[in-house]
C-alpha cells in the first residue's frame, strides 16, 4: 500500500496525513519540473502510459516500436517481477524495469533514477509504462510531456466516470482491443460522452494493438502532439 494515496491509514491520523500528503506531493512536483527541464535539454519526448492492470499496454509498446521509425526507449514500472521489460527488450529496444515492491506508482524521483540507468539516446521518444493503477499515478507528475490513459473493451464503458481524477489528467485516452468488440458490451459513444463530461480536451484513439487497427491514429497523436 502506498502512503501517499492513503490507504491502510485510521481515521484518528486523517488530519496530520493529509499534511503529509501535500508534502509528498510537492517535494514530487519539485523532483519532476526538474525532470521536465533534463529531458528538454536533452530533446527527450517522455510520454506516461497509465491504465488498469491487463490494458494492453505493453502489447501497444511492443507494435509501436516495432513499427515507429525514430528511437524509442522505455522505462517499465511493475510493483514487482522483470516480465514486462524482457517483452520490450526482445523488440531490441533500450528499457530499464523500476519495481515498486508495495508502492501502486512511479513517481519523479524514480523516474529520475531510470533515466540515469537508461541513459536514453538524444531526441529519443521515451515510453513510461506506469504500475496498473487507475488511481494514485494520477497524483504524481513524473515531468513527461504527454499523459496517455489506456483502457481497453473488456472494461466497463464507465471507467471515466468511477476514476474522474486519472481521466481529467489525461492528454490522450486510448480504447484497446477493439478486435474484441463483437464479443463485449462495451459501448464506444458513451465512453466518448463520459471521457468528455470530466475532460473536454483530452483526445480518444481507439484502436487494436494486437490486430492492428487504425495504430496510424496514435502514430499521427504521438506526431502532432
Ligand atoms: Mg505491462
Ligand atoms: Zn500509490
Amino acid at each position: 500500500m502506498c502512503a501517499t494515496c492513503g490507504c491502510g491509514h485510521d481515521h484518528a491520523h486523517a488530519h496530520q496525513e493529509i499534511t503529509l500528503e501535500q508534502k509528498v506531493l510537492a517535494r514530487n512536483d519539485e523532483l519532476a519540473a526538474a525532470n521536465r527541464e533534463l529531458l528538454a535539454a536533452r530533446g527527450i519526448d517522455a510520454i506516461n502510459l497509465m491504465s488498469s492492470p491487463g490494458s494492453g499496454k505493453t502489447t501497444l509498446l511492443e507494435r509501436t516500436i516495432r513499427e515507429l521509425p525514430g528511437p524509442v526507449a522505455v522505462v517499465e514500472g511493475d510493483q514487482e517481477t522483470r516480465l514486462d521489460a524482457e517483452r520490450i527488450r526482445r523488440t531490441g529496444c533500450p528499457v530499464v524495469q523500476v519495481n515498486t515492491g508495495a508502492g501502486c506508482h512511479l513517481d519523479a524521483a524514480m523516474l529520475r533514477d531510470a533515466v540515469e540507468r537508461l541513459a536514453p539516446a538524444r531526441d529519443c521518444l521515451l515510453f513510461v509504462e506506469n504500475v496498473g493503477n487507475l488511481v494514485c499515478p494520477a497524483l504524481f507528475d513524473l515531468g513527461e510531456r504527454g499523459r496517455v490513459v489506456v483502457i481497453s473493451v473488456t472494461e466497463g464503458t464507465d471507467k471515466p466516470l468511477k476514476y474522474p481524477y486519472m481521466f481529467a489528467a489525461a492528454d490522450l485516452v486510448v480504447v484497446n482491443k477493439i478486435d474484441l468488440m463483437p464479443y463485449v458490451d462495451f459501448d464506444l459513444a458513451a465512453c466518448r460522452e463520459h471521457v468528455a463530461s470530466v475532460n473536454p480536451k483530452a483526445e480518444l484513439v481507439s484502436l487494436s494493438a494486437t490486430r492492428g487497427d487504425n495504430m496510424g491514429a496514435w502514430y499521427e497523436w504521438l506526431r502532432a502532439s
